[in-house]
């Protein structure tokens, strides 16, 4: 047992903002990106220092703007760099806590911890955060971790490199490679393993961060990775944009309550982590709300802004980046007709104007961001890591194709689609799913099998249906099995059986026949991005109108036993008919709550009677 724990090897992105930890899982054929205690997939880089304890990650952050002096981040920056470094210098300026020159001229972080002074080196505090990440996937992996893959920056010097694997050792780990974080990324999408490019393959990748902004032209030849440039701006990132917000809503609260909040740090701290929040939203929906509570001097803020404006107020960082990508081809000497992939990297390159720009830049050529960005790092190193440990006999197989693109399913009731086969799965796959006749005496059921995100089915894309008859007649809700079967070569086999009667029917879906191009794929889930929060009313709207059908349903049956109240029953299930007869989209999501409540204030209190 002991043997066999002492071989997991995990992947970890130490970022200056946010790190992350993926481990490649050998049962499942695939990365795990392992979420923290709190649920997310990327921890802060914070560690905080009280009068009672330790805290690292998003409780440290959380509790920043009450603890200024004594929460550290932006370790990364100090790691293997001497105090007089101009580059220590500058940013000393910005940071709340205290940094001084120590032995060798090493910078010095010096907090208050439990009452007392404590001096810590930024191996120490990287080494925190190592253990952080170490513990979340332990607790995951319910086994001791030792191995670990860490990931620097590519311009990071020997120097600072030595420091990140002197921060693992620290934290216990066995640092078994340190590799750079554009590497990492592209093979995460495997692209050392395609072969329809003869000779070498230029990568670009645009790493957009937190608070730094790096990116870097690879070529990979017989498997081997070189950086060819890289370029960035070490101050350029999601921080900035955060900033921006706080500014703009700042003088809205100050001109609208007449006050000035710019010098009490706590509002300005839980408006900018407010404005960080929205910033996430506006990625995927095109407004977003802030909401604080008594934010200065008892007064509520509550605001919001569209992303237009959130583009308008960072047009010009947005077009530093595009500058920044020329200057990297130049310096390789390098056309941008002849990158092969454009691989989008860290947090911020979620932001759709972002994408968009970058797209353009690179004459509409399809950027590669089905992994999320800010898990890529991370998804490469546990690559990496199970590569180089033993027994891992699947690992190379690792192939984006072997995945559904797209989310399979089929239409039900109200023209819901229901998933069988989630987005990204790893092929061959095969899933069962019980679906139920939704009439009285229905003999037909009819299977639409869709692919797509949407949540309306008819959003998505058809691939094909049919029926299955011979269902004996009887109550709705007679059940019957439905398997979604994908074979190795992509094939989807869908079967419909009847376990009561034995009679199934089956179709057959070939990846040739009707399915997306990659292209279409990367439109429909943009597209279902776009739509999400369109979705979640639809969503809500159709589970409104089946409770009024079930409750209608309930009353049909009450009908045919009782004597009494036939005739207002009757008159109350025509009007709720005449609302679920029509699509779910004629009437809004509270038109049937209404309804329903309307109905159970009158019917549920005879019900239990009808129903004897
Ligand atoms: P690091 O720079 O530490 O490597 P990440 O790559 O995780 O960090 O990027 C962190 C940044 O990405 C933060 O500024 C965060 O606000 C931003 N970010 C994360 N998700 C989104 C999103 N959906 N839209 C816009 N920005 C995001
Ligand atoms: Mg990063």
């Amino acid at each position: 047992m002991e043997k066999q724990c002492e071989g997991v090897a995990v992947g970890i992105d130490l970022g200056t903002t946010y790190s992350c930890v993926a481990v490649w899982l050998e049962h499942h054929n695939r990365v795990e990106i392992i979420h923290n205690y709190q649920g997310n997939k990327t921890t802060p880089s914070y560690v905080a220092f009280t009068d009672k304890q330790r805290l690292i990650g998003d409780a440290a952050k959380n509790q920043a703007a009450i603890n200024p002096t004594n929460t550290v981040f932006d370790a990364k920056r100090m790691i293997g760099r001497k105090y007089s470094d101009p580059y220590i210098q500058k940013d000393k300026l910005l940071w709340p806590f205290k940094v001084v020159p120590g032995a060798d001229d090493q910078p010095t972080i010096v907090v208050q911890h439990k009452g007392q002074e404590r001096r810590l080196c930024a191996e120490e505090v990287s080494a925190m955060i190592l253990m952080k990440m170490r513990q979340i996937a332990e607790a995951y992996l319910e086994s001791p971790v030792k191995n670990a893959v860490i990931t620097v920056p590519a311009y990071f010097n020997d120097s600072q490199r030595k420091a990140t694997r002197d921060a693992g050792t620290i934290a216990g780990l066995n640092v078994m490679r340190i590799i750079n974080e554009p590497t990492a990324a592209a093979i995460a999408y495997g692209l050392d393993k395609r072969s329809n490019c003869v000779g070498e393959r230029n990568i670009f990748v645009f790493d957009f961060g937190g608070g730094t902004f790096d990116v870097s032209l690879l070529t990979i030849k017989d498997k081997v990775f070189e950086i060819r440039a890289t370029a960035g701006n070490t101050h350029l990132g999601g921080e900035d944009f955060d900033n921006r917000m706080l500014n703009y809503f700042m003088q809205e609260f100050n001109k609208k309550n007449n006050v000035d909040i710019g010098g009490n740090s706590r509002a300005l701290r839980r408006l900018r982590n407010a404005c960080e929040r929205a910033k996430r939203v506006l990625s995927y929906n095109v407004d977003a709300c802030i909401e604080i509570d008594s934010l200065f001097q008892g007064t509520d803020f509550c605001s919001s802004i569209t992303r237009d404006r959130f583009e308008e107020l960072n047009m010009d960082l947005f077009r530093e980046c595009i500058d920044t990508i020329s200057k990297c081809l130049t310096d390789a000497n390098m056309d941008k007709n002849r990158v092969n992939d454009v691989v989008l990297v860290g947090g911020s390159s979620r932001i759709p104007k972002v994408q968009q720009l970058l797209q353009e830049f690179f004459n509409g050529k399809d950027l590669c961001r089905s992994i999320n960005p800010d898990e890529a790092v991370a998804f490469g190193a546990a690559v990496q890591a199970a590569l180089l440990s033993e027994g891992f006999k699947n690992v190379p197989k690792l192939v984006l194709h072997d995945v559904t693109p797209l989310s399979l399913g089929i239409l039900i009731e109200g023209d819901v689609m229901s998933v069988v086969i989630p987005r990204n799965t790893t092929i061959p796959v095969k899933k069962e799913q019980e679906y139920c006749t939704s009439k009285d005496n229905q003999t037909v059921l009819k299977f639409e099998v869709f692919e797509g995100e949407r949540a309306k089915a008819t959003d998505n894309n058809l691939l094909g249906w049919f029926e299955l008859s011979g269902i004996p007649e009887g109550p709705r809700g007679h059940r019957v099995m439905l398997t979604f079967d994908i074979d190795s070569n992509g094939i989807l086999y869908v079967t419909a059986e009847d376990e009561t009667t034995g009679n199934s029917n089956q179709i057959t879906i070939s990846n040739d026949t009707g399915r997306m191009s990659p292209k279409e794929v990367a439109r429909l889930i943009q597209e279902a991005r776009d739509y999400e929060a369109e979705d979640k009313m639809f969503l809500e709207k159709a589970r409104a109108k089946r409770d009024l059908d079930d409750y209608v349903y309930k009353m049909e049956k009450a009908l045919n036993v009782t004597k009494k109240n036939k005739g207002i029953i009757t008159k109350a299930i025509v009007k709720a008919k005449s609302l679920l007869d029509g699509d779910v989209d004629q009437h809004e999501k509270d038109v049937f709550e209404k309804n329903l409540k309307e109905l159970q204030n009158v019917f549920d209190p005879l019900m239990p009677r009808l129903e004897n």
